[in-house]
C-alpha cells in the first residue's frame, strides 16, 4: 500500500468510524400490547422487507439510499437474545401462528447500512453504518417508578384502593383473607412466603384478567433475574394494618425500601436511561372490548407510564437520572382488527387516553407521535354490498377456530367513551391469526414504515 492508499486506507476508516453511530431503541408496551409481535416485524422489515412498495414512508428507501440491514455479529452475551429467527418461523408457518410473547428483558442488534446524503460524506466513504439496538423490556416494569414518590403505606392504600373496583374485587378476597388471618406481631419465614405466593397469584390473576393493566410490583409478576430475591417479599398491608407499628409492617417498609433501592432505580440508571428512542405499544381495541373499568385502568397505567417519558428539569426522573430518550412514539397496535377508515379514530382515543393530544405536551423533552399500526397484518380490507351500499369490512382468519371470518368489526370511539354506552353497546372488536405463509413474505403491516421513518429517519441521513 503507498502512503497516498495507505491514508486514504486510513481516511476511510476514521471516516467510518467517526459516521458510525448507535441508536439504542426501547420497546415496551403492557404484556400482550404486541412487542414480540412488534420486533419480529421491525427486524423483518428492516432486513428482507425493504422493498420501495412494502415501505413507502420509509425515505431513505425510497430516495434509493438503503443497502440493507443484517443482524449484527456483535449480540450481547450477557443479555438474552430476542428470538428473532423463532419468531419468524411462527408467523411463516402453515398455517401461520403468532410466536409465544416474551417475558423479561431481550435484545437483538442490526447493523443498517445505507449511503449518506449529501456529497461530502458521500466523497468520504462509500456508506455508513447505522448500529441499531433493539430492546425488549416489559411495560410493567415502567409501572414502577411512582413507587419512587410514595412511601409503602401510600403504595399500600393505592394498591387496596384499585383491589376495591368491580373488575377487581372478588378475585382479591383470597388474598385479604389470608391478610386479615396473619399475626402481625410475630410471622414466620413460611408465613411470609405464603403471603408473598398469594400475592403473586393474585397479580398474576389479574394480569390474565382482560382490563387489569395496574400490577404493581412490576418485578413480582416478572422478576427476570431477580427470581427469588428476599426483597421481592413485597406486599400491601391492609389499610387497618397500617395504623400500627408491627415487625411485619417494619418488614415490608425495609422491603419496599430495597425495591426501591436496588430494583427500579438501577432499572432506570443502567438501562433505561441509555436508551435513545422508544415504541409504546398499547392494546386500546381490548381495553374496549374488557369495558368501562378497563378503559379507566388503562389511562390510569398509561399516566403513569408517560411518567418516564416526562422529564422537564423538575420531575423525578431528571433529578435521579439522565435519560437521553429524544423520540417516544406511542402506538395503538393490532390497528388491523378493524377497518381502515376507524384508523383515526383510533389514534385519537389513544391520544386521549395519553391525557392529552401529546405533541402539545408541555412537560415532555423528547418529540411524541400517536399512530394507529398493525405490526403483523393478519385482516384483508375491502367492502361488501348490503342493501346497495358499500360497507367496509376485513376478512381473516378467526383467533380461537381458525375459520375464516368476514366481518365489520364495529366503529371505534375517538374519544373515551361514557360509562353509559356500555350499558347499550358492548364493543367486540376481534382477534385474528396472521394469515401469512412463507410464499407472501415480506410481513405485510399496516404502517410500519411511518414507524420506521419516525424512529429512524433522522438517523439514517
Ligand atoms: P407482548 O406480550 O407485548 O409481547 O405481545 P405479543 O406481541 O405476543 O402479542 C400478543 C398477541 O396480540 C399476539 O399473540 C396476537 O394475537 C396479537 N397481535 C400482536 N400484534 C398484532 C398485530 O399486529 N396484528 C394482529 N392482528 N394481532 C396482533
Amino acid at each position: 500500500m503507498s502512503w497516498l492508499e495507505s491514508i486514504q486506507y486510513h481516511g476511510r476508516q476514521l471516516g467510518h468510524r467517526t459516521l458510525d453511530r448507535h441508536l439504542r431503541l426501547g420497546v415496551t408496551g403492557l404484556s400482550g400490547a404486541g412487542k414480540t409481535a412488534f420486533i419480529s416485524s421491525l427486524v423483518h422489515q428492516l432486513t428482507v422487507g425493504d422493498q420501495t412498495a412494502h415501505l413507502p414512508f420509509f425515505s431513505v428507501l425510497q430516495q434509493g439510499r438503503y443497502l440493507g440491514g443484517r443482524l449484527a455479529q456483535n449480540q450481547p452475551l450477557a443479555i438474552p437474545r430476542f428470538p428473532y429467527e423463532q419468531n419468524l418461523r411462527y408467523l411463516s408457518a402453515e398455517p401461520a401462528q403468532w410466536p409465544p410473547s416474551t417475558t423479561g428483558w431481550s435484545q437483538l442488534n442490526l447493523s443498517l447500512r445505507y449511503r449518506p446524503q449529501g456529497a461530502i460524506r458521500s466523497r468520504l466513504q462509500q456508506h455508513s453504518e447505522l448500529q441499531l439496538e433493539i430492546i425488549d423490556y416489559p411495560g410493567e416494569w415502567l409501572l414502577d417508578l411512582p413507587l419512587l414518590q410514595q412511601d409503602y403505606r401510600q403504595w399500600s392504600t393505592f394498591c387496596w384502593q384499585l383491589f376495591q373496583q368491580p373488575h377487581r374485587q372478588a378475585s382479591s378476597v383470597a388474598f385479604k383473607a389470608l391478610l386479615q388471618q396473619c399475626d402481625l406481631q410475630s410471622l414466620s419465614e413460611v408465613q411470609l412466603q405464603e403471603l408473598t405466593e398469594s400475592y403473586r397469584s393474585l397479580l398474576l390473576q389479574y394480569s390474565q384478567q382482560s382490563g387489569c393493566y395496574l400490577q404493581q410490583p412490576g418485578r413480582l409478576l416478572i422478576p427476570g433475574e431477580l427470581a427469588g430475591a428476599p426483597m421481592l417479599q413485597l406486599f400491601p398491608l391492609l389499610p387497618e394494618q397500617l395504623e400500627t407499628d408491627s415487625p411485619l409492617l417494619r418488614r415490608m417498609t425495609e422491603h419496599y425500601q430495597s425495591y426501591c433501592d436496588y430494583v427500579i432505580k438501577p432499572f432506570y440508571r443502567q438501562h433505561f436511561s441509555r436508551l435513545d428512542r422508544q415504541v409504546v405499544l398499547v392494546d386500546c381495541l381490548a381495553a374496549l372490548n374488557a369495558g368501562y373499568s378497563a378503559v379507566q385502568e388503562l389511562q390510569q397505567a398509561l399516566g403513569l407510564i408517560m411518567q418516564s417519558f416526562r422529564y422537564g428539569p423538575a420531575s423525578l426522573l431528571s433529578r435521579l437520572f439522565q435519560p437521553q430518550i429524544s423520540k417516544v412514539l406511542f402506538a395503538a397496535s393490532k390497528a388491523d382488527h378493524v377497518t381502515p377508515d376507524q384508523h383515526k379514530a383510533l389514534t385519537l382515543l389513544l391520544q386521549q387516553l395519553l391525557q392529552q393530544p401529546i405533541k402539545q405536551s408541555v412537560y415532555a423533552s423528547a418529540a411524541t407521535e400517536a399512530m394507529a399500526i398493525a405490526a403483523v397484518r393478519a385482516s384483508q380490507a375491502g367492502f361488501v354490498l348490503q342493501q346497495g351500499q358499500r360497507q367496509p369490512c376485513i376478512s381473516g382468519r378467526d383467533l380461537a377456530t381458525g375459520e375464516p371470518v368476514t366481518l365489520y368489526p364495529g366503529e371505534v370511539p375517538a374519544q373515551i367513551p361514557p360509562a353509559g354506552l356500555y350499558q347499550q353497546h358492548q364493543f367486540q372488536f376481534p382477534a385474528l391469526l396472521p394469515t401469512t405463509q412463507a410464499a407472501a413474505l415480506p410481513l405485510p403491516h399496516v404502517r410500519m414504515d411511518h414507524v420506521l421513518e419516525f424512529l429512524l429517519g433522522d438517523k439514517l441521513r
